[in-house]
């Protein structure tokens, strides 16, 4: 049984939103305590890559770990237009939570958080090592949970890597490349470029395919001339009127300048939409939406798309049928959305799709807990934690929660542009709560 501890703040997640949240509230002289059972601390899942192949996905004057010094990090990376590697922003943050623990009013644990109980002043938080901490304030910042295992795949072997993030699929990635075998990607938003970029970086000869009901894959950043709008001219509540007003402005402006008008006012967007229409904006607009929101470097596109010229990466629309375990691999039968189907084998296959979409279906001892004990609810959407406009998680007192387990709320959150926003504000709301 380890030593028990007594804190004001016990910040759950020591990734971007747990790292920003501990620097934003010793700025206001809060002392917390940074719990992360990843061994990611500073870092997180984006960031802990090792890999210089990936980069940001943020143009460098965009990635500040502070909103009132917007170009705290592009001075640091010194090109602001430029797409720093991901592992030179895990360095930068990694220095803020340094200096955060030199100040005294940050420390770290290395433990996996188990459950949290309400106490008389606040917050016991159990550990997987057995230790206690008792907090005031307790703030959940799990960040983006590892992809929904996918049913058709269930009963597989070590050959379908379900965690793109983790250690078997760097091993998979190795292995591919040196036997030159065929690799599936489930999924093609972002987690398969990141895929492409490691098995091109590991010199994988063999063909990848990338497998969606679309076949959509993310757009590349690229220069335009930022055309602002008003708040008040964009239509609100209404989805379809949205995607209208959206078609006409990028018909006019380009969609990039359409699109990016938008950020300053997508989570008031967001919120103006009832249960239904957010529900609507899911399930029809959303892949359109983060293919083209959520862009990628223009040297990464160029990278996927010289491997598609060449035949050796091929994006399918469609589905897989059938998968199976045969020897040294998996056969996996491709049904295209156009009607033909293949059976193919293939040495791995990965899950690309993305961070779980269903928080009830969450593996996270700490949020299962949490739900199961009632002490937190997911959002209308389920989509992640119900919480307040404050980010204070609804039905618990002193319990706040941040980054993409809050998009429910405000939709645009998973990105550092808005956390970083978020983080203050937290930090802003525990002072008070607090009077500290
Ligand atoms: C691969 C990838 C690349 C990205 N690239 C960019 C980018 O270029 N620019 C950008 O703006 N955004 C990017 N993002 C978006 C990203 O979500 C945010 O930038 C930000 O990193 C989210 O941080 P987080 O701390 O909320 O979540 P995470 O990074 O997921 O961190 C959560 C941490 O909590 C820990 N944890 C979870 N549960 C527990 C528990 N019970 N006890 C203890 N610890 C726990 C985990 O180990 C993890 O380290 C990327 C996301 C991914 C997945």
């Amino acid at each position: 049984m380890k030593s028990d501890r007594r804190v004001p703040v016990a910040i759950i997640g020591g990734g971007f939103s747990g790292t920003m949240l501990a620097a934003q509230l010793a700025r206001r002289g809060i002392a917390s305590l940074l719990i992360e059972g990843g061994g990611r601390v500073g870092l997180g899942t984006a960031y802990s890559t090792a890999e210089p192949a990936h980069v940001l996905n943020v143009r460098a004057e965009g990635m500040s770990a502070w909103p009132d010094d917007p170009s705290n990090f592009a001075h640091k990376f010194g090109d602001p237009r430029g797409f720093a590697e991901r592992r030179f922003f895990g360095r930068y943050l990694r220095e803020i939570l340094d200096n955060v623990v030199a100040s005294g009013l940050g420390e770290v644990v290395s433990s996996t958080a188990v459950a949290a109980t309400p106490g008389a002043d606040g917050w016991w938080v159990e550990l997987d090592d057995g230790g206690m901490v008792a907090a005031q304030a307790v703030v959940l910042a799990t960040g983006n949970q590892s992809p929904e295992p996918l049913g058709i795949a269930s009963g597989l072997g070590a050959r379908f890597i379900n965690n793109p993030w983790n250690d078997e699929a760097k091993a998979a990635v190795r292995d591919a490349a040196t036997s030159g075998g065929d690799v599936l990607l489930v999924g093609t938003g972002l987690t398969m470029i990141d895929a492409v970029l490691s098995l091109n970086a590991a010199e994988h000869q063999g063909r990848i395919v990338a497998l969606s009901r679309r076949g959509q894959i993310p757009k590349a950043h690229a220069d335009f001339v930022a055309s602002p709008v008003e708040e008040s001219d964009v239509p609100k509540g209404d989805v379809l009127a949205l995607w209208r007003w959206l078609r006409r402005r990028s018909g006019e402006l380009g969609w990039r300048a359409a699109i990016d008008s938008l950020r300053p006012h997508s989570q008031k967007l967001w919120q103006s939409l009832d249960d239904r229409q957010q529900r609507r904006f899911l399930r029809h607009a959303r892949p359109w939406w983060d293919v083209h929101r959520h862009r990628i470097a223009p040297e990464v596109a160029r990278q996927v798309h010289d491997r598609v010229a060449a035949g050796s990466l091929e994006i399918v629309a469609g589905r897989i049928g059938a998968i199976r375990d045969v020897d040294g691999g998996l056969e996996v039968e491709i049904r295209r959305r156009r009607g033909s189907a293949e059976t193919r084998r293939f040495a791995y296959a990965i899950n690309c799709t993305g961070p779980l979409g269903a928080i009830e279906r969450t593996c996270d001892p700490m949020l299962r807990s949490l739900l199961d004990g009632q002490l937190v609810r997911p959002d209308p959407l389920g989509i992640g934690l119900d919480v307040d406009q404050r980010s204070r998680a609804i039905g618990a007192e002193r319990m706040w929660a941040l980054g993409p387990l809050t998009k429910g709320r405000y939709w645009e959150i998973v990105a550092v542009p808005d956390i970083r926003e978020q983080a203050a504000a937290v930090a802003e709301g525990i002072a008070r709560e607090l009077e500290i």
